[in-house]
C-alpha cells in the first residue's frame, strides 16, 4: 500500500503515521525528519536545507522529489510505504505521479486530516519530541510522567526549533498557500479520504482504518 497522510503542520500525521506503520508494517516515509537528521549530520542536503526550515518555508522541490527518488528504491519499500510531509506542493505531486508511473505503479490513498488552525497552534506550540526514540509528546494533552523524560526510553525530549509562534504561523500559511491545494488535486484522482483530526489519537486512527479498509 502507498499512502499520502495530509494536513497542516499539528495534524497529527507523525502521530497517524506511527500507528499505521505498525499496523500495515510499512515504512514513514517523512521528508520532515529526514530533513532534520541531514541538518544534524550536517550533509550537502542539511546545509542546503536549514535556512529554509528555520524560516518555516519549504525546502525546494527539486531537492525534496530527489531525496525521495532514492528513497523509494531501499529494499525496505517493496510493499508500500507512508509519505508524512510530502507533497507539500502540487509540482512535487505531479513529480511523484510521474516517478509512480515510471515504476508502473500508483498511490492508493490519500488520508487529508482537518484541524482547525486555532487548536494547531496550541498543538504545535505545546509538542515535544524524544531525542532518542522519536516519541511525540504534548505538554498540556499527553505530557510524560517525568517533566522532560521520555516515558518509553528515558530519552530527552526536546522542542523543534520551528515549533515557536512566528514561524508556527509562516508554517500555516504556507500550507494554506501551497499545500491545501493538493486536496483538490487528489480528489480529482478520486485518492482523498477527508478524516476529521479532533479529539483522542486511537479514535482518529480508527477512522484512518475504517477509510482504508476499503481500498
Ligand atoms: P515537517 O516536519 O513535515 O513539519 O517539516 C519541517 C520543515 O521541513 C518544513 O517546514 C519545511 O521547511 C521542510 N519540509 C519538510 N517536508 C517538505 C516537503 N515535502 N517539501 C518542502 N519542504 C519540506
Amino acid at each position: 500500500m502507498k499512502l499520502v497522510l495530509l494536513g497542516p503542520p499539528g495534524a497529527g500525521k507523525g502521530t497517524q503515521a506511527k500507528m499505521l506503520i505498525e499496523k500495515y508494517q510499512l515504512p514513514q516515509i517523512s521528508t520532515g525528519d529526514i530533513l532534520r537528521q541531514a541538518v544534524k549530520d550536517g550533509t550537502p542536503l542539511g546545509k542546503g536545507a536549514k535556512t529554509y526550515m528555520d524560516q518555516g518555508k519549504l525546502v525546494p522541490d527539486d531537492l525534496i522529489v530527489n531525496l525521495i527518488k532514492e528513497r523509494i528504491k531501499a529494499e525496505d519499500c517493496k510493499a508500500g510505504y507512508i509519505f508524512d510531509g510530502f507533497p507539500r506542493t502540487v509540482a512535487q505531486a505531479e513529480a511523484l505521479d510521474s516517478l509512480l508511473a515510471s515504476l508502473a505503479t500508483q498511490l492508493d490513498a490519500v488520508v487529508s486530516i482537518n484541524v482547525p488552525e486555532d487548536e494547531l497552534v496550541k498543538r504545535l506550540s505545546g509538542r515535544r519530541t524524544c531525542k532518542n526514540c522519536g516519541a511525540l509528546y504534548h505538554m498540556l494533552y499527553t505530557p510524560p510522567v517525568k517533566e522532560g523524560i521520555c516515558d518509553k526510553c528515558g530519552g530527552s525530549l526536546f522542542q523543534r526549533s520551528d515549533d515557536n509562534e512566528a514561524t508556527i504561523r509562516q508554517r500555516l500559511s504556507v500550507y494554506r498557500e501551497q499545500t491545501a491545494p493538493l486536496i483538490a488535486y487528489y480528489t480529482k484522482q478520486a485518492l482523498v479520504k477527508a478524516i476529521p483530526g479532533t479529539g483522542d489519537p486511537e479514535e482518529i486512527f480508527a477512522k484512518v482504518c475504517q477509510a482504508l479498509s476499503n481500498t
